[in-house]
This record gives C-alpha cells, sequence and structure tokens, in this order.
C-alpha cells in the first residue's frame, strides 16, 4: 500500500500544529507530529495484555485490538493487525540509513511507528508503535 497507494480513510481530522500542540504532551506532539521515537522499553504499553482497543492518541479512532497485540520483546507496543483496513497509511521512509515501511494514523496522519516483515502467523506483520502514540481504550 505504501506503494500503491492507502485506502480512503472512514474521516479526516485536521488539525494545525498550534491546536496538536495544545491537546498533547510535548512528548506525544514530538513522537506524532514530528516522525519522532520513544526510547526502547520506556512505557508500561509494552507488557499490558488486558482486552480492549488502543486508539490514536491523537484523534482517538480505534487503531489496534489487545487481541492482535504481542509480546515482540523490541521494546515497542507490537501488534499484527490494525482493526480495519482503513485506519492505518502506509509510507516507504528510508530515513535514518534504512528502508522502513511508516505506518500513520489515516484519519489524522499522526505518526505512530513501522511495520515490519517479521511478525508472527498468520498476518506476517509486526506493527512496531510508539506507546505515545496510543490510548488504551
Ligand atoms: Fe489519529
Amino acid at each position: 500500500m505504501a506503494r500503491d497507494g492507502n485506502p480512503q480513510p472512514p474521516r479526516r481530522v485536521e488539525l494545525k500544529d498550534a491546536e496538536w500542540r495544545a491537546r498533547l504532551t510535548p512528548e506525544q506532539f514530538r513522537v506524532t507530529r514530528q516522525k519522532g521515537t520513544e526510547p526502547a522499553h520506556s512505557s508500561a504499553m509494552c507488557a499490558l495484555f488486558e482486552p480492549g482497543r488502543y486508539a490514536c492518541a491523537c484523534c482517538a479512532t480505534e487503531l489496534f485490538d489487545a487481541g492482535s497485540k504481542f509480546d515482540s520483546h523490541s521494546g515497542w507496543p507490537s501488534f499484527t493487525q490494525a482493526v480495519a483496513p482503513d485506519v492505518v497509511a502506509y509510507h516507504d521512509d528510508s530515513s535514518h540509513g534504512m528502508t522502513r515501511i511508516e505506518t500513520t494514523c489515516n484519519v489524522c496522519d499522526a505518526h505512530l511507528g513501522h511495520v515490519f516483515p517479521d511478525g508472527p502467523a498468520p498476518s506476517g506483520l509486526r506493527y512496531c508503535i510508539n506507546a505515545l502514540s496510543l490510548t488504551k481504550c
């Protein structure tokens, strides 16, 4: 999808940087709106496996279900799939000398993290997501 185009989002939330800044903590703003990365193992969310959903920290769109969460030992919350095919967008990312697929919220463009092809079956995908980009609900 990074090459062939992303699905139409279910809705759109578009705010100016100053509006996001007012809604988010400085750390959330840096990760979600400026493509930052939180330090590995910095969030208790990595070890959280209670039922529920994980929503975008910016626009509250539900992105991942706890049922698809797994312990990747990477230091970031990890999932095998999104709750729906149209809530996450994919982008080629060649920054930092690596070739990766960046994931963003398809509703508000928040940076979430990256997706890698080394996850468990059946998807074989590992969505490696910043805890600061998510709110447990
Ligand atoms: Fe969002």
